[in-house]
């Protein structure tokens, strides 16, 4: 049997373009209210809840209503709780960003679905890192989620970048919130492809004398994770 951490690194490192992932059950709750019921809706549209990463034991997602505003991950029970109130959260606040923006319909879809996909991702990176066995940590949750959203979602990586920016300043998003956090995020997606990624150098969202040192970054990340 591999070491479950190599397991992971080859899992991350040799799906691509693979069906999605077989282990992963999503489910959404009915929703209570007609604001829920648009989030319910913006998450279903979105398509933010697939990977194409191999787990290693399957995972239940469950889109729900809940009291707080908040995305979880229950190791006892391998499930992912997204809850619509941090869902409707995430989309007002982007909506709020590109009215004063003035940002055309279709940036802010954009921004909304990436932001909702690194939601997911990175309550996947929390699933993945304690299915293999690892402490768990925002730092490393980040770490993974970064990785897993440049396999699964390549054309979604400079829009991710950007809506964690936009929303690093605002309290309690849950896992998004962070200017810090976003900056680090942005690093690792940049530092994957300089040349692809450009855009997000471009836009200001990994600071400027942070930008020719995120290649290394992400190769540390990669590199770490393959040599646990
Ligand atoms: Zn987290």
């Amino acid at each position: 049997m591999p070491h479950p951490l190599l397991a992971l690194v080859l899992s991350l490192t040799s799906t691509l373009g693979a069906a999605p992932s077989p282990g992963l059950a999503v489910k959404y709750e009915p929703a209570g209210s007609p604001r829920a019921e648009q989030a319910k809706k913006l998450l279903e549209d979105s398509g933010a809840l697939k990977t194409k990463i191999k787990l290693p034991k399957p995972v239940k997602v469950v889109a729900r209503d809940c009291d707080d505003a908040k995305a979880t991950w229950d190791g006892a029970e391998r499930r992912i709780t997204i809850c619509y109130s941090l869902v409707d959260k995430v989309h007002r606040t982007l909506t709020g960003i590109s009215q004063t923006e003035e940002a055309d319909a279709r940036t802010t879809t954009r921004r909304i679905d990436a932001a909702l996909t690194v939601l997911f991702h990175h309550q996947l990176g929390h699933a993945l890192g304690a299915m293999n066995g690892l402490p768990d940590g925002e730092g490393q949750a980040d770490q993974l989620a970064a990785l897993t959203l440049l396999s699964d979602a390549p054309k979604r990586v400079v829009a991710a970048a950007e809506a964690r920016h936009l929303l690093a300043g605002h309290a309690g998003i849950d896992h998004l919130s962070g200017v810090e956090e976003s900056a680090t995020f942005a690093c690792l997606l940049y530092g994957a492809d300089p040349a692809k990624y450009g855009r997000i150098a471009q836009g200001g969202w990994v600071p400027a004398e942070r930008a020719p040192n995120c290649a290394d970054e992400y190769n540390r990340v990669k590199s770490a994770i393959g040599s646990m």
